[in-house]
């Protein structure tokens, strides 16, 4: 409910004595440096440093926020003005120092990473009323201002309307908005404030004390203890079932406890359904919630609520790392070593790594849960950079689920009635047993559609998109081909744009959709579900499907990573993992650790709770590093493995990486600024510079692209090589030079 209370605009922390006038500098929401833009102060109101303002650029109104005092040479008198000072809670100075830390870092524009923060407040014009310009009452005869036409224009204006901001009104009054202001002074408008609702019931820390076993009591309080005592990082290393989210609720506690703020970050708002009722379930009261689907009302009042601190703990999506927390006291990174905490569009950041920043900025705790912490993260422990607990084993005796390979090249499919198969004769006794003794199966393999290419059988041609460089994957269930990169789809094909043939595409290799289709076939009692990313559109319809799972109203589930994680599934015992060497042959630094991790944590869901799981493997290369370790449960040799490879090859964390992406619609003008950058590289030792060469996804939504790694030793900072670097090359305005700075993705 609205209420006449004003939001309090003394939220600013540190500077909040520190008021700037004549002039003050504004960041503004584009991708520009911040020093660009200095402002007149109004002489209604001193401003403070993290204030959001309305200023005037070009032609157009933008929200930005003082970032400090004005640094221009120009008079002030000649500066432009501040038109109003917003009534949201201003940006808290540990943000503003993090939106600098992430800029610099990331070698981004400030006002790209701003935007970020000020995500919520962007469609505040026009957006539900937090503030409104309304006429008092009193008319401009009994003031001293002249009833200009202007002036009068502005209050009929106002009388018939209601505005949030002195442009909007002057834009429905026709006017300039700088008279709105006198307006105001004289008494003739008022503005209206009222707070956000009070969404958020704070969190009963006590609410519901779960028994927590030895081990995990040591963990907790371990946790607990870093509370309340600055910055520290700590990793919650426990097996899959082991209840880190038990354990690291305890530390949420214990910050609620003394009016703390937490913030959860999670990979995937898919992860969420269970892990709010279960936060439910510890404190009584929902969270609040971060995500980029949140409706703009919820958004704003949301933004509004951990400014002003009634929100007590977010539990969100990467971007909820540029909330405007007034008081945080806590971070929790669930799934630490998750590529999905990777923003790889806009400002490219690891959403892990900045949150650690952040709790530095901020000096408070933050810890890292994972059953297969990153590689960095690990070397980050064995350094005594951070420190960690253990939880060896799953809650209440649950066993860890057995996990064997299938050698497919011992066991092939048979072909069934249905065409080719992809399970083995193993894999096929074990679900049809795991569903005879009325428990659930889950086969996993990690493509959505039917199958991943679809090949002319008369000339060979392959269906690709049209402004990628990829294949086009036959989605059956939609009827459609899709690329998986850019979206594009089209209907299925009928006749071979190469060849002509009609009716001659097949499908070649098995998707979700595909291995859906052969479990049907084979087991037409059981109730299957296949479950993809596609079906998964919405959060109510990954509740619906848990609470089948959980209910027993599904037996088979055929599904990609969209189930593999977090979830807890009590009657499920078997996993069968289709196609265990997918992404084992890939190139990239990572795709062992990442393919592993995701073994690992599908192999999680198997015989979480009385009955023990088992899960298959079917695989071609049944030595595989990867496979042994996840065989053997015995981590620590692949690790190892890995650790002194990255480290011969000076790879991260032994070195560090940033990678340029030159993309446009003109081939040419591509290679040629990448040819250019090449030959303007640094030349500093200890610093390579691989390629140019085209990119794996060479065209990506019709823009040609190519790449640039620089790699340098541990010790030397790139930021400064790559921006000297850039400083000197001329890139035509077709032309985009994207930085991506610690790349996860290689393509
Ligand atoms: P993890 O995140 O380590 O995989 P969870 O925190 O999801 O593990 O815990 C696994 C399951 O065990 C969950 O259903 C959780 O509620 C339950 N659990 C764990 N510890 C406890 C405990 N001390 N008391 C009651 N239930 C627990
Ligand atoms: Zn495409």
């Amino acid at each position: 409910m609205p209420s006449s209370v004003a939001i309090a605009t003394d939220i600013s922390t540190g500077a909040a004595s520190q008021t700037f006038a004549p002039g003050a500098q504004v960041a503004v929401q584009l991708p520009l440096p911040l020093e660009a833009y200095d402002y007149r102060v109004p002489e209604s109101g001193p401003l403070m440093a993290g204030d959001i303002v309305e200023v005037p650029l070009g032609r157009r109104f933008e929200v930005g926020v003082v970032w400090g005092p004005g640094t221009s040479a120009v008079a002030p008198e000649k500066l432009k003005e501040i038109v109003q000072k917003v009534d949201l809670p201003g940006l808290p100075e540990p943000l503003r120092k993090f939106i600098d830390w992430v800029a610099a870092y990331t070698l981004q524009p400030a006002g790209a990473v701003l935007r970020m923060a000020l995500n919520a407040a962007r469609g505040w014009q026009g957006m539900p009323s937090v503030a409104a310009i309304v006429p008092s009452g009193l008319a401009l005869a009994d003031t001293s201002l002249k009833p200009t036409p202007n002036r009068q224009k502005l209050l009929a204006a106002a009388n018939k309307g209601t505005f949030e901001t002195a442009a909007a009104l002057a834009r429905a009054a026709g006017v300039s908005a700088s008279g709105v202001r006198d307006l105001i002074n004289a008494g003739v408008l008022n503005v209206i404030q009222q707070t956000a609702p009070a969404m958020f019931a704070p969190p009963n820390p006590n609410h519901m004390q779960p028994r927590l076993e030895a081990a995990q009591t040591a963990a907790a309080r371990t946790l607990v203890d870093t509370v309340g005592k600055g910055f520290s990082v700590t990793l919650l290393d426990g097996v899959t079932g082991s209840g880190k989210t038990e354990v690291y609720l305890e530390a949420v506690a214990a910050t609620v406890a003394r009016g703390q703020q937490v913030l959860v970050l999670v990979p995937e708002i898919a992860l969420t359904a269970q892990s709010l009722a279960r936060f439910v379930g510890r404190f009584g009261v929902r969270p609040a919630e971060w995500h980029s689907d949140l409706p703009g009302k919820v958004r704003r009042a949301t933004w509004a609520a951990v400014a002003e601190g009634s929100a007590h703990v977010v539990v969100g999506a990467r971007s909820a790392l540029f909330l405007p927390f007034r008081d945080l006291g806590l971070i929790v990174v669930d799934e630490e070593h998750e590529s999905a905490f990777k923003q790889e569009e806009g400002v490219i950041y690891h959403a892990r790594d900045m949150a650690i920043v952040r709790a530095r900025i901020t000096e408070c705790p933050i810890v890292l849960a994972s059953a297969t912490p990153s590689l960095e993260t690990v070397l980050n422990v064995r350094g005594g950079r951070f420190a960690s607990v253990h939880l060896p084993q799953r809650y209440n005796a649950a066993q860890m689920p057995k996990i064997e390979q299938i050698d497919m090249r011992k066991h092939p499919p048979e072909k069934g009635r249905w065409g080719r198969s992809w399970l083995s004769p193993p894999m096929v006794d074990a679900v049809t047993r795991t569903l005879e003794s009325g428990e659930q199966a889950l086969l996993f393999l990690n493509r959505r559609g039917y199958a991943p290419v679809t090949i002319c059988r008369t000339c060979g041609h392959r269906l690709h998109c049209p402004s990628c460089t990829a294949w086009l994957v036959e989605h059956r269930l939609t009827r459609r081909l899709m690329c998986h990169h850019c979206g594009y789809t089209q209907r299925q094909a009928e006749t071979c744009p190469s060849c002509s043939a009609t009716d001659s595409f097949v499908p070649c290799g098995p998707g979700v959709e595909r291995v859906a289709e052969e479990a049907l076939a084979r087991w037409p009692d059981a109730r299957i579900r296949a479950v993809t990313s596609d079906t998964l559109d919405r959060p109510s319809a990954v509740a619906e499907l848990i609470d089948d799972i959980l209910n027993h109203r599904i037996d088979l589930l055929v599904g990609t990573q969209v189930l593999a994680k977090g979830h807890h599934f009590p009657n499920l015992t078997l996993v069968g993992v289709v196609d265990a060497d997918l992404g084992l042959s890939g190139w990239d630094l990572r795709s062992a650790e990442r393919t592993y991790q995701m073994l690992h944590q599908v192999a999680g869901r198997a015989g979480r709770a009385q009955k023990p799981g088992r899960v298959l493997l079917q695989t071609h290369d049944p030595a595989h590093p990867v496979l042994r370790a996840l065989a053997s449960g015995d981590s620590e040799q692949f690790l190892e493995q890995e650790i002194s490879a990255r480290e011969l090859l000076g790879m991260p964390p032994f070195g560090r990486l940033v990678a340029l992406i030159v993309s446009g619609p003109d081939e040419i003008a591509v290679r040629e600024t990448a040819k250019r950058l090449a030959s303007a590289a640094p030349t500093d030792a200890g610093v390579e510079v691989l390629g140019p060469a085209p990119a794996v996804m060479a065209v990506l939504r019709g823009q040609h692209r190519h790449r640039l790694l620089l790699k340098t030793d541990r010790n030397t900072k790139p930021q400064p090589l790559v921006a000297d670097w850039l400083a000197r090359v001329r890139v035509p305005n077709s032309v985009r030079v994207q930085i991506d700075v610690d790349p996860y993705s290689f393509m």
